[in-house]
């Protein structure tokens, strides 16, 4: 198979959900870890084809919503800066900060731009070399290689005007604090895809072998989500916890290996806040001393910022998969996506957010 439609295809998903119903003969909870698969999840009513004994819970992966709060508010700052020219991707800018959001400061005067990959904004940066460009690095692995190159190619280029706020987030660490976990309910995940095209899935075997758990690396439309759910109700019900790969059109388990050397070359790993979670150890990327000049926070002299979440917020379970969206109060009613309170509802890939939009309540 080659194209969308076939991946779509009301014949074949039907044929998989059949094949999972008769599989499955325990209870078993399962995370999709990537915000675009919750999305097509809800949007497609895939878990509604599953039999009542499968539970699908939504994890930590849209990187809107987990850039931590203060990220925002520093990238807010800079960009608020005379002689800056701020830029990022479009989802970053209607992201709330504590007092307003990029877009505002665009509506201010602020030159906000949004750019639709980091090579655009270290053009910007080669055509205003009286300006100073910050591009805001944020995301999973998916968007650290594109970022790595653009430091790499500033250094290279000797271009100083341009630097990046990094807030980089990594996913094995965030399925090890939540397998870690006393509360956890979660006994398989399925990975996502675009993240395993990058890195492959190595990093993941020691996970399910000390925690016991099948790690189905899983595609984002209905047949492939549902074939990564077949491939890890069977792991489950014959007691196998492997890693496997249901994306093999896309993922070889060694990764991209260049992708992976740029990021090792530019980036090291480093503890990391996520928004509606808390600092996770070794969870996300920051700048290698050798590249130190292009690290924004050190430019701009920005203020300690301090945050904090709203309490009636239970995004901290919901992206652990403990609760689902609709079992908080604050669902619908004080929490919307035009008013969120929270990491899940903040953009559309957020699991609040993709509950609301297609009104689970
Ligand atoms: S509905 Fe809103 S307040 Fe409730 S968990 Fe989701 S983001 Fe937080």
């Amino acid at each position: 198979m080659k194209f969308v439609d076939e991946y779509r295809n009301k014949e074949n998903v039907q044929r998989v959900a059949r094949a999972i119903k008769e599989v499955t003969k325990h209870p078993w909870t399962i995370m999709e870890i990537c915000g675009g698969q919750t999305h097509s999840i809800i949007r497609f009513g895939l878990d509604e084809l599953l039999p009542k004994k499968i539970s699908l819970v939504h994890g930590p992966g849209c990187p809107v919503c987990v850039t931590p709060l203060e990220s925002i508010n520093r990238a807010i700052a800079i960009a608020s800066k005379e002689g800056v020219i701020f830029c990022s991707f479009g989802d970053m800018l209607r992201v709330p900060g504590s007092k307003k959001d990029l877009l505002s400061v665009k509506a201010e005067g602020g030159d906000v731009r949004i750019v639709y990959s980091p090579m655009d904004a270290l053009e910007i940066a080669k055509r205003n070399p009286n300006k100073k460009v910050v591009f805001f690095a944020v995301g999973f692995e998916t968007t650290a290689p594109g970022n790595a190159m653009a430091a790499y190619k500033a250094k290279a280029q000797n271009i100083n005007n341009f630097s990046l706020l990094v807030s980089h987030v990594l996913v094995p660490p965030a399925i090890e604090a939540i397998l870690s976990s006393k509360q956890n309910k979660v006994q398989g995940f399925l990975a996502a895809g675009h993240v395993c095209t990058v890195m492959g899935y190595q990093e993941y075997e020691p996970l399910a072998k000390k925690y016991k758990t099948p790690i189905v690396v899983t595609g984002f439309e209905p047949l492939d989500i549902l074939q990564g759910v077949h491939m890890c109700v069977k792991q489950l019900e014959e007691s196998r916890y492997e890693v496997e790969n249901q994306y093999s059109r896309s993922v070889h388990r060694q990764g991209n290996s260049k992708a992976i050397e740029i990021i090792k070359q530019v980036f090291e790993v480093s503890s990391r806040k996520w928004r509606g979670i808390g600092v996770i150890p070794q969870s996300g990327l920051v700048l290698r001393k050798s590249f130190s000049q292009f690290d924004a926070e050190k430019i701009f002299d920005l203020e300690d910022i301090k945050t904090s979440e709203p309490k009636e917020c239970i995004s901290a379970l919901v992206l652990r998969g403990i609760k689902k969206p609709h079992e908080c109060s604050a669902f619908g009613k004080s929490c919307r996506p035009d008013h969120p309170l929270g990491a899940p509802m903040v953009s559309s890939e957020g699991a609040c957010a993709a509950y609301y939009r297609y009104k689970r309540r």
